[in-house]
């Protein structure tokens, strides 16, 4: 898989796409950072970066307390990044790439835990919504997806992004409201 300036997407998610699938071959995690956007309100250009950019805020100050702040993610100020910018034929251009990283790689038994390539896919959201409804609990799930995928690091999500997409699912009244039929 090979990135280099001047390489051409049709749209910002398949260069979004791109990048995240490149970096879980390569071991990091990306995420969208920011963008220009031009006077009709197209994006004129965008940039992904490794999710170790920026500093760890390991300190702050709450009212008079200065806390420390845990990070699941600590971050080592990395430069590494992606940028793409509007192509006048279409789409979007690689405009800048650093491929380095300064860090090192997550190695392959901890790759399934980086979040850019977490998620929830559509085959199992029916199951998990069954589950739900029968208030299995997520622990107990987590380890049926993982005999069904030979691992708790196969599965491609973590009892977080479970539990994530249970909180942020609308309850679903179809399922109650059968028996009450209007009066
Ligand atoms: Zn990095």
């Amino acid at each position: 898989m090979t990135l280099r300036l001047g390489m051409h997407f049709d749209d910002l998610d398949e260069a979004y796409n791109f990048y995240n699938a490149y970096g879980k071959l390569a071991g990091f995690s990306i995420r969208k950072e920011s963008s220009n956007r031009g006077k009709d309100g197209e994006v004129v250009w965008k940039r992904f970066v490794c999710s170790k950019e920026g500093k760890t805020d390991e300190k702050h100050w709450i009212g008079k307390e200065l806390v420390q702040r845990r990070r699941m993610e600590t971050r080592f100020d990395c430069k590494a990044k992606l940028q793409v910018k509007l192509d006048k034929s279409g789409g979007y251009v690689v405009s800048m790439f650093v491929p380095q990283h300064s860090h090192a790689p997550a190695t392959p038994s901890k790759r399934f835990m980086l979040r850019s390539h977490r998620e929830v896919p559509e085959s199992k959201r029916q199951l998990i919504n069954t589950y739900d409804a029968a208030n299995v609990q997520s622990k107990q799930q987590m380890q049926v997806f993982a005999s069904q995928s030979g691992g708790l690091d196969k599965i491609g999500f973590t009892d977080t992004d479970l539990n994530d997409y249970n909180a942020k699912k609308v309850p679903s009244f179809a399922v109650f409201s059968t028996s009450r039929l209007p009066s």
